[in-house]
């Protein structure tokens, strides 16, 4: 499986890390091994001394394809979660800076955590999820899906045009505003509209 990354897909969090609103998604991929399962802990690595959190809803995708038009979008997923896209930010600034490739800042082990999944049906409003990123019981991210510059479908379309689709595969779509900080003691629960999706612990 791979996991699919969505940067800048919300206005308000492109804004305060001075990007641009982007008029295409822009997609960057984590490896396999940057999965962690919530629950487990993170463990904070030597390299960087800025990891921030970034909460976003998942997709997992459910079936093959490839250039999937927008409107047979819905076909290819029935479940979502919450997850953290966590990002070495100095790290990422230090590439941008030079114009290089941000895997190293992105994709690195432990760097995709991903909460339960749950069925689209049971959602009160999927047409606009509400979830939240509590750091240290505190609401640090709240969003609401309907402000995605591209929609889970829209991104499904787009992705299919470059890299086939498989059952497993699970996208990242994206962070709103609020973007911050870890420090090795700090615990992050992700609600998704109001339920408890995951919890972890920074070590
Ligand atoms: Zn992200």
């Amino acid at each position: 499986m791979k996991f699919i990354c969505i940067g800048r897909n919300y206005t308000e969090h492109a804004k305060e890390l001075n990007n641009a609103v982007p008029t295409e998604p822009v997609i960057f991929f984590k490896p396999e091994t940057a999965l962690l399962i919530g629950r487990q802990p993170f463990f904070y690595p030597e390299f960087s001394k800025d990891i921030h959190y970034e909460c976003e809803i998942v997709v997992r995708i459910n079936r093959l394809g490839k250039n999937i038009q927008k409107k047979f979008a819905p076909r290819y997923y029935e479940e979502i979660g919450l997850g953290i896209d966590f990002t070495a930010r100095d790290l990422q600034n230090d590439l941008k800076s030079k114009g290089l490739p941000w895997e190293k800042a992105k994709g690195f082990d432990g760097s995709a955590v991903v909460g339960n999944f749950i069925s689209l049906n049971s959602l009160k409003n999927k047409d606009n999820i509400e979830f939240q990123l509590l750091k240290n019981g505190k609401v640090v991210q709240q969003g609401y899906s309907k402000d995605m510059i591209f929609n889970i479908d829209a991104i499904i379309e787009y992705v299919s045009m470059f890299v086939t689709l498989k059952i497993g595969d699970i996208i990242f779509t994206g962070t709103p505003a609020g973007v911050g900080p870890v420090a090795i003691g700090d615990q992050l629960e992700g609600l998704l509209e109001g339920t408890s999706n995951f919890t972890l612990h920074i070590r």
